[in-house]
């Protein structure tokens, strides 16, 4: 059965390791049929000021490039160049249209801020321990998630790590049944895919992104679903895909989506 990883991470981002070289042999070593290079798109100083959270906007030419050489020297992979973009809401400050997102083949669309507050940030995760905190961060979360996923005047391809505020551990104590609903009924409404992000287990929360309910309710609403492992070092490119099948088949997934280039689809039957 073919292998995908459709999100993975390199040294030009802050606070990833290794060279595009490096993750491309690994996958090819592991047997991935896809790859996706899926770099952590610019941010502005004002969400970013010390340029560890995304790549430099001036390093975005040297970054396509090592993507385009891992490529052309791994002819048996299927080499894609994407990234993941962070949804800032009103707060947005960056030009982000065809110009600026065209040319990658995959844009993945990620609620990492909530208001300004990076709070999937081990640096800043303190305000998670403040009183009421979880609620208010979840309720949050919920609303500018559906907001990204249905509005269909943005690019996201494939809508990541669903359920990210689970993170660090911190749970509402609130049924979240409704929520995984509206999220569902919002990916379907903006013709998205998600992805089962399997760095998930190995956060304080313990398992993949989605949590299996979230999962379930993507499918039951139609939604496609692709596999990334979220790499940051290139040991862990290929990491828990074939777990990620088992979740995915458990929630009533039939195939595994993979974007390709251009818009294109192709899917796998899930064994
Ligand atoms: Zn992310
Ligand atoms: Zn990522």
């Amino acid at each position: 059965m073919e292998l995908v990883s459709t999100h993975c991470h390199s040294r030009y981002c802050g606070h990833g390791e290794g060279e595009v070289e490096a993750y491309a042999c690994a996958a090819e070593e592991a047997g991935l049929a896809t790859l996706a290079f899926t770099e952590h798109y610019p941010l502005s100083g004002a969400f970013d000021p010390d340029g560890y959270l995304s790549v430099p906007e001036q390093a975005m030419g040297s970054y396509r490039e090592a993507v385009a050489e891992a490529a052309q020297r791994h002819p048996s992979l299927e080499v894609l160049c994407g990234v993941e973009l962070d949804y800032l809401g009103d707060l947005e400050d960056r030009a982000l249209g065809p110009a600026e997102l065209d040319g990658f083949d995959v844009v993945l669309g990620s609620v990492h801020f909530i208001d300004g507050w990076a709070f999937d940030d081990p640096a800043q995760r303190g305000r998670w321990e403040e009183p009421g905190a979880p609620d208010a961060i979840w309720r949050r979360y919920g609303e500018l998630w559906c907001e990204a996923a249905a509005d269909r005047s943005l690019r996201f391809d494939v809508m990541s790590h669903p359920d990210l505020a689970k993170k660090f551990g911190y749970y509402p104590s609130f049924d979240l049944g409704p929520l995984y609903e509206a999220m569902a009924e919002a990916a379907a409404a903006g013709g998205r895919m998600v992805e089962v992000n399997t760095s998930g287990g190995y956060y304080a929360c313990a398992e993949m992104f989605p949590a299996p309910a979230l999962l379930e309710a993507f499918c039951r609403a139609g939604v496609p679903c692709t596999v990334g492992t979220d790499a940051h070092v290139p040991v862990n490119v290929a990491r828990d895909i074939r777990k990620a099948y088992g979740l995915m088949a458990r929630a009533g997934y039939r195939s595994v989506t993979v974007p390709g280039k251009g818009g294109a689809r192709r899917s796998i039957a899930l064994e």
